[in-house]
């Protein structure tokens, strides 16, 4: 066998493994649009965890015997993609099968790298930066609550404000990147999800985007889901798999996703990076001030205030990572967790609590967002793609995202 017949064998197998755990855990496989049999084959003859595990290790040791070292390196890259993918899917197995992992052990399995810890201190003394931007009486958080609230999108507004902003998401990643003619997108509207926004990806370039509305939607959060799920994010990432890596070169294992692995965090961190690759420096704030301003009937002197807010608030990620590590150790209780995010990360006590059922469901996956964003962003600038070169951090962004590449391949 040569080797890119080897590497499409164990790549073929490991796509049946990832469906057949989709039997036990409906979260896991996020999309597949490889052949249909393949996904009718493992909901009909479904396997046990034990079946899964044997399977799972033979395959790595088969991956192990593929030598890749003089290949080119985009191959090499496949050949680790598809390992560590694997290893990934063998802790998630142990996992169902009930071994009990910490938030950080989880982390390091599943996502392929190790979350940073701050301490509450670290998030003190952000707020204090926040408070002078929002002084008066009562807690911080009620006060950035209300500060926000006018910013709420009108529902009656929310598909006006919110296809503005994707057509701009668009039109600004198109300069850039070359779109496939095929790509395309639909927007729904959802309620009681555990996110604010999903993507839905289902091959032949075509995602269905859906944005929760169970809570208030803040004029930040259009460019945010719009860049985010649409365009240069998910939308686009998983497109340009498709066509470069699936379509092209026929790897099959790019048309499966598994939620719970380390792709995710070259997902979510293309995702959250994308956002200032679209936007640099001061243009996001204009287009909010000039387009999606008037729309909700929003003074624009309003808009530079909004845009510090939301430019310190961001610095709090962070503590969210903490509340959800809490929480899942069992150091927190549910309640516990909620009010912390109510502090630290400033949200709404409604919005902490739905906050707290993403925990539940996703776990240590929150960690892809801010350390999938700040890895991918280290990476692009590293390779010379910084904010005063848009057009080379472009290119590196494009190229990221048609590749492989895993966070062990990103890590400077
Ligand atoms: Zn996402």
């Amino acid at each position: 066998m040569t080797r890119s017949t080897e590497l499409n064998r164990v790549a073929e197998e490991y796509v049946r493994l990832v469906l057949a755990v989709g039997q036990h855990d409906a979260d896991y496989v996020d999309a597949f649009y490889g052949p249909e049999e393949w996904a009718a084959g493992a909901k009909n003859s479904p396997r046990t965890l034990d079946s899964l595990k044997d399977a799972g290790r033979s395959l790595q040791a088969e991956i192990g015997r593929i030598e890749v070292s003089a290949d080119e390196e985009i191959v090499r890259l496949r050949h680790q993609y598809v390992s560590k993918q694997l290893d990934a899917l063998l802790a998630r197995v142990n996992v169902l099968s009930g071994t009990k992992l910490s938030f950080d052990e989880e982390a390091k399995a599943f996502y392929d790298t190790v979350p940073p810890i701050f301490p509450e201190e670290h998030f003190q003394k952000l707020l204090k930066e926040l408070e002078s931007l929002v002084p008066g009486p009562g807690s911080l958080s009620v006060r950035v609550e209300e500060f926000r609230r006018r910013f709420v999108i009108p529902p009656d507004r929310l598909d006006a404000v919110f296809t503005a902003a994707i057509d701009e998401c668009r039109a600004r990643t198109r300069k850039h990147i070359p779109l496939p003619p095929n790509e395309t997108f639909n927007v729904e509207y959802v309620k009681n999800k555990s996110w604010s926004g999903y993507n839905w990806f289902k091959g032949n370039c075509y995602s269905l985007i859906q944005v929760n509305t169970d809570l208030p939607i803040f004029l930040e959060r259009a460019v945010d889901l719009a860049a985010h799920e649409g365009y240069p994010g998910h939308h686009i990432y998983n497109s340009l798999l498709e066509t470069a890596l699936v379509r092209a070169r026929g790897w099959v294992e790019f048309s499966v996703y598994a939620l719970f692995s380390p792709q995710s965090l070259i997902a979510e961190g293309t995702a959250n990076f994308g956002i200032e690759v679209a936007f640099p420096g001061t243009e996001r704030l204009a287009f909010e001030r000039d387009v999606l301003f008037p729309i909700i009937g929003c003074d624009p002197a309003g808009a530079a205030p909004y845009a510090q807010l939301q430019a310190l608030t961001a610095k709090l990620s962070y503590a969210g990572n903490e509340a959800a590590r809490r929480y899942l150790d069992g150091a927190f209780t549910r309640d516990q967790a909620a009010e912390w995010l109510v502090t630290y990360a400033l949200m709404s006590p409604e919005r902490a609590q739905q906050r707290t059922r993403f925990f539940d469901q996703y776990r240590s996956y929150v960690i892809n967002y801010n350390l999938g964003q700040d890895l991918v962003k280290a990476y692009i600038e590293a390779r010379g793609g910084t904010a005063d070169a848009p057009d080379r951090r472009w290119k590196e962004f494009a190229a990221l995202l048609s590749s492989p590449r895993l966070p062990s391949g990103i890590r400077l």
